[in-house]
């Protein structure tokens, strides 16, 4: 077991001097981050404790994707991905080879904590884009990547690319899932939570249950966006996995994570996203934007220094959190819960929808 992953005590005094160090660093070759730090009265830039990680500015997705900021010259990235953004506005991450190898490390490790890791073959089923050369979208990329970390016999895709267009095939997923499950190597679904429902909707549809081979395991990472309608709990989703495919809800996973800040973040069996010591969550007051108490919703500073071709060191996302001191679960590190997208055009609203996602 890694003791050290979700240690943040012993980690914090190398945090926080690794913080102070990538602000510097990011100050020093990006000058519009320069400029954003001196016009947020940032001067005293030392970082010893939290109430100085609440200092540092913290730059919202929603800047990032009408700026593009760098910090070392984006032709020189290996890896580029856009959000999907709702609105159509899209964010590029442009990731150096120094950052996606600390960020690989980062998931190989986060990944061998929750067992995911494995040399037993394993069918995919990714319940997303299907890869291609134009497609730059994170999802696509994460969800591939996602299928090398068992090795794969065969790969499904629930959103196929055929003749230049991504068109959704949710029959030919179900199909295979059946062929699957009379196979004796474990199957692993990957994708988002919406399309997971979709397809266990289609098995329903048809009478038919599954049990997939022990070891068998639902990884999932993304909210429902479009399909808001037809939300249903982690839990409740899960139970449903459990009833249609047999897969136990411990062996069903949730992961977070966002272009703008690589960091994997895993579920534990508590339904609950516990911070690793390679970033810390910090939460605000939506409307203040002043630290809150632990339990209180609001607006996510999502900090870490690992990203060396951007200046991404503190990014405030459209997400709505509550964060919780411990957990259950066991694992000794804070944890938060995601209730759900706050309007970052209006940050006043977050506070009404705060207090609106708290009466549900
Ligand atoms: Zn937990």
């Amino acid at each position: 077991m890694d003791r050290n992953l979700y240690n943040l005590p012993k980690n914090d005094p190398s945090f926080f001097a690794r913080t102070e160090k990538a602000v510097a660093y990011h100050a020093a070759r990006c000058e519009a981050y320069e400029q954003l730090l001196e016009r947020a009265g940032y001067t005293d830039r030392t970082i010893r404790s939290y109430d100085d990680l609440y200092r540092l500015p913290s730059i919202p997705t929603l800047f990032l994707k009408n700026h593009q900021m760098y910090s070392t010259n984006p032709r020189m990235a290996v890896f580029k991905a856009t959000t999907s953004g709702t609105s159509g506005k899209k964010s590029v991450a442009a990731l150096d080879l120094g950052t996606c190898l600390s960020a690989l490390k980062m998931v190989a490790r986060v990944m061998s904590y929750y067992g995911v890791i494995s040399p037993v073959p394993v069918n995919y089923v990714v319940l997303g884009y299907q890869p291609n050369k134009s497609n730059e979208l994170g999802v696509a990329k994460t969800a591939f990547g996602a299928t090398l970390l068992a090795p794969a016999l065969r790969r499904k895709y629930a959103i196929k690319f055929e003749d230049g267009i991504y068109t959704p095939d949710i029959d030919g997923t179900a199909d295979a899932l059946f062929r699957f499950s009379r196979q004796p190597f474990p199957v692993r679904i990957f994708g988002f939570p919406a399309y997971l429902k979709f397809l266990l909707d289609e098995l329903h549809a048809r009478g038919i249950r599954l049990t997939l081979p022990k070891n068998s395991g639902i990884y999932l990472a993304g909210g429902w966006k479009q399909f808001a309608g037809e939300q249903m709990s982690k839990p409740e989703l899960f139970e449903y996995a459990r009833d249609i495919l047999g897969v136990p809800p411990q062996r069903c996973y949730d992961f977070y994570g966002a272009v703008e800040h690589p960091i994997l973040y895993a579920s534990c069996k508590c339904n609950r996203f516990h911070v690793p010591i390679y970033s810390r969550v910090l939460v605000r007051d939506a409307a203040t934007l002043e630290p809150v108490p632990y339990g209180t919703p609001g607006l996510a500073s999502l900090i870490s220094p690992l990203v060396k071709s951007m200046p991404l060191v503190s990014v405030m996302t459209d997400d709505l959190l509550v964060m919780h001191e411990h957990c259950d679960c066991g694992i000794p590190s804070p944890c938060f819960e995601i209730l759900g997208r706050a309007s970052a055009n209006d940050l006043k609203t977050c506070a009404a929808s705060a207090a609106e996602l708290l009466s549900k």
